[in-house]
């Protein structure tokens, strides 16, 4: 544990360690796309996929490999309502607003669950629920409130007092109660991205990997793509998928103002004592309103979080190469404290990864303001996994028919920062 603490460099995330080893995709580019999509990760192939689906030529590129920023570093968490308790979502947006916003994210659950199981992408999704447990007295107040606002909605759920806590989760220490949401799900998230991006390969869409675009040319219809490699790419439509790095290639200067870089970090226990790990289900778990959050990977503990506890909050910062100790040092604390038999384990690695956020916290899908043709599929300020193959459809269906019924798509709308 000792030398992780001190540790400044990131590892390689345990989603993608775990990936069999492969070369870099680079099929053929067509001289000519109907859509070019910017960026390989959830955002960008889900997007790719469904334009694919809608009958479309679809070329992919990505600067990295698929899935080797933010999603495939992150926690895989699925989860519904975003890490807000309930309460606090109806009070920034309103309850009807609240009540969208949460038909998107079950939505998206469902369909990203059904397109695991039709297209067989082996991503150890497994569907036992989410839990978010109190750390202090105000906050246990906060779940009773969320609690009785899901009772109204219809939305199935279980509030935990901190005895039945203590019954339920006897091994989670120092909490004031739990909520229980069992539509809340954990996968593999880099395993999921790149078998979808398979499945839109084998239907006929083009990835090409290691192909950084550098800058964007032309208008609507129009458009010329010049990349790293030299290559020059046309297409009609153009889809922003490279969350943080998104406002490189805005000429508009639109992305400039609304998104901004954050890192999150994420340490992975060594294996836990099989009776503890037992013990321990398989839900997608968080306290301090999302703050920290964590889950079980097989045998082993994933912790993230305390981006609060360190001086600028990881805010503006572009480098997941790199790791903060301080931020290691907290988590180890975190988890001496709540889940102390894990503790015993020790770091197995460490990681971080870069989000992209917005001033109120939903995602730009949608066109850019000014920007006929160019459209943003990003910015999910530290929720992908619980938007991202939704948020793909939704981009698909505005290139294509200019409207959708989707849930919440007006309010995700680029041009609400207009
Ligand atoms: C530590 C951590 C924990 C998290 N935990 C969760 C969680 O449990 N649940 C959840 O829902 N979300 C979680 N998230 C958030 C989630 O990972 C992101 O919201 C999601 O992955 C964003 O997907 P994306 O496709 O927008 O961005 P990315 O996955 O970052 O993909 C953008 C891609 O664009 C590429 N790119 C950029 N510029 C260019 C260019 N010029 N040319 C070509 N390609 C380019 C990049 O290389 C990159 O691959 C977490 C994030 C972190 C960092």
């Amino acid at each position: 544990m000792t030398s992780k603490a001190a540790q400044t460099e990131s590892d390689e995330p345990i989603w993608l360690a775990e990936l069999p080893r492969s070369t870099a995709r680079r099929d053929a580019a067509p001289p000519r796309v109907d859509i070019c999509v910017i960026g390989g990760g959830i955002a960008g192939v889900a997007t790719a996929f469904h334009a694919r689906r809608a009958g479309l030529s679809v070329l992919l590129l990505e600067k990295n490999r698929i899935a080797s920023r933010a999603s495939g570093r992150n926690d895989g968490q699925i989860l519904l309502g975003l890490g807000e308790h309930l309460n606090r979502l109806v009070s920034q947006f309103g309850e009807e607003e609240s009540r969208r916003l949460w038909e998107f994210l079950e939505r998206n659950s469902e369909e990203t669950k059904v397109a695991i199981r039709t297209l067989g992408i082996s991503c150890e999704l497994k569907e036992e629920g989410g839990l978010r447990l109190s750390i202090s007295e105000s906050e246990q107040r906060e779940l009773v409130e969320s609690a009785r606002l899901m009772e109204k909605e219809g939305i199935p759920h279980s509030l935990w007092t901190r005895e039945e806590l203590g019954r339920k989760a006897e091994w989670a220490k120092g909490f004031h109660g739990g909520l229980f949401v069992p539509g809340e799900a954990i996968f593999a998230p880099a395993a999921f991205v790149r078998g979808l991006a398979e499945a839109f390969e084998k239907e006929g869409g083009r990835i090409r990997e290691q192909e950084e675009v550098l800058a964007i040319e032309g208008e609507a219809g129009n458009y010329l793509l010049k990349t790293a490699s030299d290559l020059s790419l046309e297409a009609s439509m153009i889809v922003h998928a490279s969350s943080a790095l998104a406002p490189q290639l805005d000429r508009s200067g639109f992305l400039d103002r609304v998104v901004f870089p954050f890192r999150g970090q994420v340490l992975l226990t060594g294996v836990l004592d099989s009776k503890l790990s037992a013990r321990i289900p398989c839900w997608a778990m968080s306290s301090h309103f999302c703050y920290e959050y964590f889950r079980k990977h097989g045998d082993r503990l994933t912790l993230g979080g305390m981006r609060w506890s360190v001086k600028g909050e990881e805010t503006g910062t572009m480098d997941d190469s790199r790791v903060n100790p301080e931020i290691t040092r907290n988590l180890w604390a975190w988890l001496q404290e709540h889940i102390p038999e894990a503790a015993s384990a020790g770091i197995e690695r460490v990681w971080t990864g870069i989000m992209a956020g917005t001033p109120d916290g939903l995602p730009l899908i949608g066109p850019i303001p000014g920007q006929q043709g160019e459209f943003l599929c990003c910015a999910f300020n530290g929720y992908g996994m619980g938007f991202g193959f939704l948020a793909g459809k939704l981009c698909c269906e505005l290139m294509t028919e200019g409207r959708s019924e989707l849930p919440s798509a007006a309010r995700f709308a680029p041009r609400r920062f207009t």
